[in-house]
């Protein structure tokens, strides 16, 4: 029987060079960084000026098919990725979102890479890391508690307390305080009203401080925040309050990228970490724009499949960034691909290449999806020990014989060695195939052709319908000139349409949009299908049950 160890003990193992070394290594000057401990770092906005001349690296997005409990391994091939490019000899840098507590304790467990492949200190990266998330929640309450202070000492900008959408955050899973009543007692604690929390990572502070490019950016971003509607139901913005600066302050240190290492010593930057429904699901642009500088190539990642993560990175981040990606890595896995193809979770370790063939259209409709931007792709096979080498091979031919580039990634289980093949495609792919990026529509196109251009083309929707209530926005939205941003759309990551049991290719679907809600700071306009979740619940059996610290302060239990 062979023992497989877990992410943790992997890591716990490892040999970590001090950070000063691995900063040392990209020739980063020391007034232009500062350590958080022995080997975690943060680098200064500054070094983004110093190295304005210096030419862009290759920018690599990974993604994958639509999620299955199965799970695909993003963030283990985008790091496996990296430490390969570094052994075949590109200097590669890795640009990763920062995880979220909430999930961590709910059923994540972790989210920094798995196996051979991981960005350490993990235990500090899945914790408290360098304190962003928490100066994020603080600059989000700072907000509310403005709002609040405003109704209680006059209101003089007429805001209607019912129609207050800031609410609260809190970097946790929990449910019992989606919706809350604040301000009882009588005059001296304010004027009460109904309130709620969301998941920090679902703060449009968090969206914000990852499409900013710098700390003025950022500024005029958080003030244009809508946080409620007054008596006459016109937006009132951060700006109106007056709280810009304050939450800029708060934030001044969390925006400078953090760096840390991973199991073989390829730097990463990990910054900032949107959710992927409410918001766009990307690292911050300034950590994926300085990796670009100090690395002759970057992998970065996008949250949930290629229709979600993908399609947000190529529309709002990289044109909000003036990133041209040279090549997009799809993840793909055997055992979630036959889940697609019916088979249920407990049989995925049954070779099945019937149930594979079977779930091979959602693959091909992320590919579609994919060719329309005009990136090149890959395909990656994030190998499992239960893979039959049939499985692989008929992956493989399948691509093959549509003329796309496909490799195995062993990285898993090997690191940077597994790897290699993936890599040396990459690059090929990259020199050879032609690049047009381009993204999917026009700016200046109407909310709703916006809309329906996703639906239609990404997702291979029949019709889209719109709510009364969207439709009444979208007229609104429109007189106050909120037309002309990008769309971020909130739909279940786990089927094309916005029911998500359906697997596989849905085809001829209608898609509900049920609401818009304007996130001007962020710079995009949300189209929500079906009920999204800003504030998860914890399951029955939460990882947090599994996690545990020795008397010797070791971790465990964080996968
Ligand atoms: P994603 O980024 O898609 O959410 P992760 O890379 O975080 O996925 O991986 C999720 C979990 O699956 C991690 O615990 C990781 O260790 C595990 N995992 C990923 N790839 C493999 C693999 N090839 N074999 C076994 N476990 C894997």
């Amino acid at each position: 029987k062979i023992t497989i160890k877990s992410d943790i003990e992997i890591a716990q193992s490892a040999k970590m060079l001090r950070i000063e070394e691995i900063v040392g290594q990209l020739g980063i000057d020391d007034e232009d960084w500062e350590p958080y401990g022995r080997y975690k770092g943060k680098l200064s906005l500054d070094l983004f000026q110093k190295l304005q001349t210096v030419k862009e690296g290759k920018v690599v997005l990974v993604t994958a098919i639509s999620p299955t409990p199965a799970g695909e391994g993003k963030s283990t091939v985008t790091v496996g990725l990296g430490q390969a490019l570094n052994r075949v000899g590109k200097k590669t840098i890795i640009a990763l979102r920062e995880p979220s507590l909430g999930p961590s304790m709910g059923i994540k467990g972790g989210a920094a890479g798995g196996g051979y492949s991981q960005i350490m200190p993990m235990e500090d990266i899945n914790l408290h890391f360098t304190g962003d998330l928490h100066a994020i929640t603080t600059a989000n309450n700072a907000l509310a508690a403005l709002i609040d202070n405003h109704l209680h000492q006059g209101n003089a900008l007429n805001i209607d307390p019912r129609r207050i959408v800031w609410k609260r955050a809190l970097d946790m899973n929990d449910r019992a305080l989606r919706k809350i009543i604040i301000g009882l007692g009588g005059p001296v604690q304010g004027v009460p009203r109904e309130d709620g929390f969301d998941i920090t990572v679902a703060s449009e502070i968090m969206a914000i401080f990852c499409l900013a490019n710098n700390l003025e950016d950022l500024k005029l971003r958080l003030s244009k925040m809508v946080v409620a509607f007054d008596y006459d139901n016109q937006p009132v913005t951060a700006g109106d309050l007056n709280a810009q600066g304050a939450l800029t302050l708060l934030l001044k240190d969390a925006i400078r990228p953090n760096i840390v290492q991973t199991l073989e010593n390829t730097p990463a930057l990990v910054h900032g970490g949107p959710f992927a429904n409410i918001a766009h699901g990307c690292n911050s642009i300034i950590a994926t724009k300085l990796a670009s500088k100090l690395g002759e190539m970057v992998v970065t990642e996008a949250g949930f499949g290629a229709d979600l993560g993908a399609e947000k990175f190529l529309d709002i981040k990289a044109r909000y960034a003036e990133i041209n990606p040279s090549a997009v890595v799809i993840v793909a896995t055997v055992r979630a691909l036959k889940m697609h193809g019916g088979l249920p979770k407990d049989a995925l370790k049954n070779p099945d290449l019937e149930a594979l063939e079977k779930g091979m259209p959602n693959l091909e409709k992320h590919l579609d999806t994919l060719k329309q931007f005009g990136v090149p792709v890959v395909v990656a096979i994030n190998k499992f020990i239960t893979d039959t080498e049939e499985e692989v091979a008929f992956i493989k031919e399948w691509c093959a014989a549509k003329g796309i580039a496909a490799e195995e990634a062993d990285v898993w289980a090997k690191g940077g060695e597994g790897g290699e093949d993936l890599a040396a495609r990459v690059i090929e792919v990259i020199d050879t195939e032609e690049n047009n990026y381009k993204p999917l529509y026009e700016l200046s196109l109407p909310i709703k052709e916006k809309v329906e251009t996703i639906c239609k083309k990404v997702y291979g929707a029949g019709d889209v319908q719109f709510s009364p209530k969207a439709m009444k926005q979208l007229k609104q939205y429109t007189e106050f000139g909120w037309d002309n941003l990008p769309i971020c759309m909130a739909k279940t990551q786990y089927s094309f349409s916005d029911d998500p049991k359906k697997l596989g290719r849905p085809e001829n679907f209608t898609i509900t949009i049920r609401e818009l809600k304007p996130s001007i700071g962020a710079g995009f306009i949300v189209a929500l299908t079906g009920d999204v979740m800003t504030m998860p619940g914890l399951p029955k059996v939460p990882a947090a049950n599994n996690m545990d610290v020795t008397a010797d302060g070791k971790a465990v239990g964080l996968f």
